[in-house]
């Protein structure tokens, strides 16, 4: 494709970047057969090549709009059309710059910026996020569907005995929502001989802000991530970073590139991104134990965003599960992190094709590996959502 980006951004990173990512798009459209927007609503700018053309028309200087915005909004970033494309366009670095543009071109209504400030505000914060969390559950029968139910308790966390460690991300959210799932890692990997050991103050990778576009909030997140496990780091005493959500591991695996421009951070941002591990890279097969026809929903930031495919799969079946067929695998469940509350009828349209392609073969459970798509499918599935790893605990404490 050709560009001619305008004077505001073609000298700029980011203008280079977009540059590079735009020419390499040849139109041919084969991704929009994977987009789950685009199958949705049939409109060519939902679609990525219409999406990237938007954004190709905005860093060229052509004027922007609340439709332009809408198209860009309505993308869930679930990154389906990268793995697709056969001309390796990566959509989702092209997205980020492109929504920035827009964003600081066309102001939101006060209603919707309302609505995001309010959530790029509460939700990287994990005690008030809990003290909300547990006021909405108290109030639950008034909300249905709305607050996920209280989650069962995380059990013991093994104290740190072995001489291989590892950081493990707590996170913001999903030590109040599902405060098991990384606990269960611990057991799991204390059993193999790998202590997990969370750093005090390490808490929101910054995806939630920064895909709210509030990309600079976002990047301070990441610098404070940073910050928390660095001595822990610098003093050699973990050999990786686990990250139970596949939705935050995608993120800190791009920390060196999301601040290669911050002279403070970016070898840092480096390391860690090399350190990074998603769970199912450092778990090893275990005895075949488990038993029933479970179905796996491979979240997006997996699949597409780390291209991590069939490891969790094979780990439960050599655990002995069975697992079923899934047609149209490689799509969305509508959650994307902040997606299902701004924009709710996609999402929820999203979930119930999900849920029926999951729940074809009748599956005893579903299990998965990000807490937003846990959260978001167990709102309405007919079967428990677990996350894989409190599978494979159960399964393995004997
Ligand atoms: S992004 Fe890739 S698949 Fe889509 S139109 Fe461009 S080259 Fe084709
Ligand atoms: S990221 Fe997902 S929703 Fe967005 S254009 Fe690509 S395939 Fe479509």
């Amino acid at each position: 494709m050709q560009t001619e980006l305008a004077d505001f951004i073609r000298d700029t990173p980011q203008g280079r970047e977009a540059d590079a990512i735009l020419r390499k798009c040849v139109h041919c459209g084969f991704c929009s057969a994977t987009c789950p927007t685009y199958q949705l609503l049939g409109d060519e700018l939902d679609s990525p090549r219409g999406r990237i053309y938007l954004i190709k028309q905005a860093l060229e200087g052509a004027p922007v709009t609340a439709s332009t915005r809408l198209h860009l909004d309505r993308c869930l970033t679930c990154r389906s059309c990268e793995t697709t494309c056969p001309s390796g366009v990566q959509y989702g670095r092209l997205a980020d710059i492109g929504r920035a543009v827009v964003e600081e071109r066309v102001p939101r209504g006060p209603w919707e910026a309302a609505k995001r400030a309010a959530l790029a505000f509460a939700l990287p914060r994990r005690a008030l996020f809990t003290a909300l969390l547990r006021l909405g559950r108290l109030f639950r029968f008034l909300l249905p569907g709305l607050v996920p139910a209280p989650a069962p308790a995380a059990g013991a966390w093994p104290a740190p005995r072995h001489a291989r460690r590892m950081l493990v991300l707590a996170g913001c959210v999903q030590p109040a929502l599902a405060p098991r799932i990384n606990a269960a890692a611990a057991r799991v990997l204390d059993r193999a001989g790998v202590s997990l050991i969370e750093a005090p103050g390490a808490g929101c990778c910054g995806a939630l802000r920064f895909h709210l576009d509030f990309q600079e909030q976002g990047r301070d997140d990441m610098r404070a991530l940073i910050d928390a496990w660095w001595p822990t780091i610098e003093r050699g005493e973990a050999e990786a970073i686990v990250v139970t959500a596949s939705g935050c591991g995608a993120t800190v695996k791009e920390y060196g590139h999301l601040l290669a421009h911050d002279p403070a951070y970016r070898d840092k941002a480096a390391r860690i991104s090399a350190m990074t591990r998603d769970l199912s890279e450092v778990v090893q097969p275990g005895a075949a134990t488990g038993k029933g026809r479970i179905a796996f929903h491979s979240p997006c930031s997996l699949q597409h965003g780390q291209q991590i495919n069939g490891k969790i799969e094979s780990l439960l079946e050599q655990a002995g599960y069975e697992l079923t067929p899934v047609p149209d695998a490689h799509l969305c469940c509508g959650s994307a992190g902040t997606y299902s509350i701004l924009q709710p009828e996609l999402s929820s349209e999203l979930r119930s094709r999900k849920l029926e392609a999951l729940q074809a073969a009748r599956p005893v459970l579903i299990a998965t590996a990000n807490i937003g798509c846990l959260t978001h499918l167990q709102a309405q599935a007919q079967v428990p959502v677990h996350h894989w790893i409190e599978l494979l605990d159960e399964e393995w404490q004997g």
